[in-house]
């Protein structure tokens, strides 16, 4: 029989070091972690019972048990699940495998000190937080694919001894964990104590857990429940337990269908953004049951990519239990359950968007992207179910809108959906185009997310409205006949000084015009053609696309005093300083970098000092 001393992997020491020595006030979290890997186990096995029953053949109890020991003082806890084999356990629990831990470490190194007890809570360190309450864990565990029982065990210092060792009479299968718990734990020697802990933590755990003789939770999975039978808290409850997150969720939808299509499916949304959200880690999907088994933990083909934020399960009696992971993907029935999901998550944001705006915001701005990004999938495949689920700040209100209530805010005379793009809201409202729109009653669409612009784009209309930039070269729309006159007899009187400006500015410009809406501002920019003002600044950034530029038109208020000047500046040279200055000066407006800082202020101040 093997017997080994080993050192822990260097990370796991330095998880071990913090949890030995933690002053984390909130330690009986350890139990819900030796609970929900115990849940796991069971989990493990009766999947794999569902392709070898031979697996549950001496033991067909599934279950959790909890002893107290005051005597000794000892805690054991012990599942009947799929145990370890001798190498899974040198695996899984001589080493972090898990992401999750490593995240851990790293966040709390991070963290300054009153910062770090929260971060314990946020994480939920799995087995190794038992040694905030143990000064040596003993665990003993069989698994049906071995034939001796395996014990490790370890003071919580840079080693364990793992051995196999005779059978236990009984422990069958599954894993037993015996916490000598230190001097600050007693209190987890109390029934009472452990009562009320399971209660609270894990009393939404699926399969029995028990006191001794007593069972401590309602096994009943809260999806099979009444809805009105289940309060807010237990809903919270479980999603922190099954999901991992350490906050309540922002809401849920339990979903209910019944009839020729049948399952139930129950869909949290996060409050925040995972920290992991917009990274490869992140993996989409939702649990999926079949008559009461777990069957995997992450199924993709569940939930579309635009809402791969939401967390969940779905639990249907119609799939057939010999089925294997690969096949599930093809499933006729699952494909039918998700077509369905995704309808009903649709409606029900719909619904909140109506009833319960605050919280639609704070959805959105946690992950409105991805519907974003939804919209723009595919050439907008998407985009007609996604259409009504899109808000964005507006000059209405300094609030969101849909699009809809902006179409119906709309002045009869309006054609088109006005939009702006800007780096963020304040900039964006201190455009002088903005304000001369606002002032004669139009509304603009804020547009401060890089890829807002794309997804109009790709929208093309909405309740066939076109969307029109503001800074588009043909967007004069809010003129009245009189203004459309008194600038077009002043382009005519100025076309020479205006064909001037152009060649004064040297190839920068496709264009020089006029514009009596600039508001208080000097000069403006706008864009001809595909791409915008702003889709050149994103396009900037990404690799290979820099050479990609709007076609600019410079723009003159001939309201401003500087259209005099302009118009009265003789010299050639200074002339084209001056405009050269002006020009950098509508770039940085719109929120471009200048061309040449150093050149900029030169002829800046040559012109102050003149
Ligand atoms: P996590 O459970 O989040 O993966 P843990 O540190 O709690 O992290 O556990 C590490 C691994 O050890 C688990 O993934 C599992 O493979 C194994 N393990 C832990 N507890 C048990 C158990 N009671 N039965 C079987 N395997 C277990």
């Amino acid at each position: 029989m093997r017997k080994q001393t080993e050192n822990f992997q260097a990370e796991t020491k330095e998880l071990l070091n913090l949890m030995v020595h933690s002053i984390y006030t909130n330690k009986e979290i350890f139990l819900r972690e030796l609970i929900s890997n115990g849940s796991d186990a069971i989990d493990k096995l009766k999947f794999k019972a569902l392709t070898d029953t031979d697996l549950t053949k001496d033991l067909d109890e599934f279950k959790i048990n909890i002893k107290i020991d005051k005597e000794n003082n000892k805690l054991i806890i012990e599942d009947t699940g799929i145990g370890m084999t001798f190498d899974e356990v040198n695996e899984n629990i001589g080493t972090i495998a898990k992401s999750g831990s490593k995240a851990f470490i790293e966040k709390f190194k991070e963290a300054k000190e009153n910062e770090q007890l929260d971060i314990i809570g946020q994480f939920g360190v799995g087995f190794y937080s038992a040694f905030m309450v143990a000064n040596e864990i003993t665990l003993f565990t069989k698994s049906p694919y071995s034939d001796v029982t395996i014990k490790w065990s370890s003071k919580g210092d840079g080693t364990y001894e793992i051995e196999e060792v005779e059978n236990l009479d009984d422990l069958k299968r599954g894993t037993r964990i015996i916490l000598s718990m230190n001097e600050d734990s007693k209190e987890f020697l109390e029934d009472y104590t452990i009562r009320m802990i399971v209660k609270k933590h894990s009393n939404s755990i699926k399969y029995p857990i028990y006191l001794g003789e007593e069972k401590l939770n309602n096994e009943t999975p809260i999806w099979k429940k009444d809805k009105k039978d289940i309060t807010e808290e237990e809903y919270n409850e479980f999603y922190k337990n099954t999901f991992f997150d350490f906050e309540d969720p922002l809401l849920h939808f339990h979903i209910k269908v019944q009839g020729s299509l049948e399952y139930t499916a129950l869909i949290y949304v996060p409050k925040r953004t995972p920290m992991d959200f917009y990274t490869r880690d992140y993996k989409r999907g939702l649990q999926l049951y079949t008559k009461n088994v777990f069957i995997m933990d992450k199924a993709e083909s569940l939930i579309p990519e635009y809402f791969s934020f939401m967390k969940g399960l779905v639990d249907t009696d119609n799939l057939s239990l010999n089925i294997s992971r690969e096949i599930l993907q093809q499933d006729n029935e699952l494909t039918k359950i998700s077509k369905n999901i995704e309808k009903k998550i649709e409606t029900e944001l719909k619904k909140l968007l109506k009833d319960e705006r605050e919280k639609y915001i704070t959805m959105w701005e946690a992950f409105g992207r991805t519907i974003k990004f939804g919209v723009q999938e595919m050439y907008g495949i998407n985009k007609e179910k996604l259409q009504d689920l899109l808000i964005f700040k507006s000059s209405y209100k300094d609030e969101y809108t849909t699009l809809k209530e902006y179409v119906e805010r709309m002045k009869e005379d309006q054609k088109e959906i006005y939009y702006v793009s800007g780096e963020n809201e304040e900039l964006i409202k201190s455009l002088p185009k903005v304000k001369v729109l606002k002032d004669k009653g139009f509304e603009v669409l804020f547009l401060t997310d890089r890829i807002d612009e794309f997804t109009l784009k790709t929208l093309m209309n909405y309740s066939e409205k076109q969307f029109k930039s503001i800074n588009d070269a043909d967007f004069n729309h809010t003129e009245d006949e009189k203004e459309k006159e008194t600038r077009e007899n002043l382009e005519k009187e100025n076309k020479s000084l205006l064909d001037k400006v152009k060649e004064l500015l040297g190839g920068r410009v496709e264009e020089a015009r006029l514009n009596g809406n600039l508001g208080s501002g000097a000069v403006g920019l706008a864009s001809k053609g595909e791409i915008s003002l702003e889709m050149e600044k994103t396009l900037a950034e990404i690799p290979g696309n820099e050479g990609m530029k709007a076609k600019k038109i410079f723009e003159l208020n001939p309201n401003h005093p500087l259209f005099e000047k302009i118009k009265n500046t003789t010299d050639e040279e200074e002339l084209k300083d001056l405009l050269y200055v002006l020009y950098n000066q509508s770039l940085l407006v719109e929120g471009f970098n200048l061309e040449n800082p150093i050149e900029f202020s030169e002829k800046l101040n040559k012109l102050i000092t003149k």
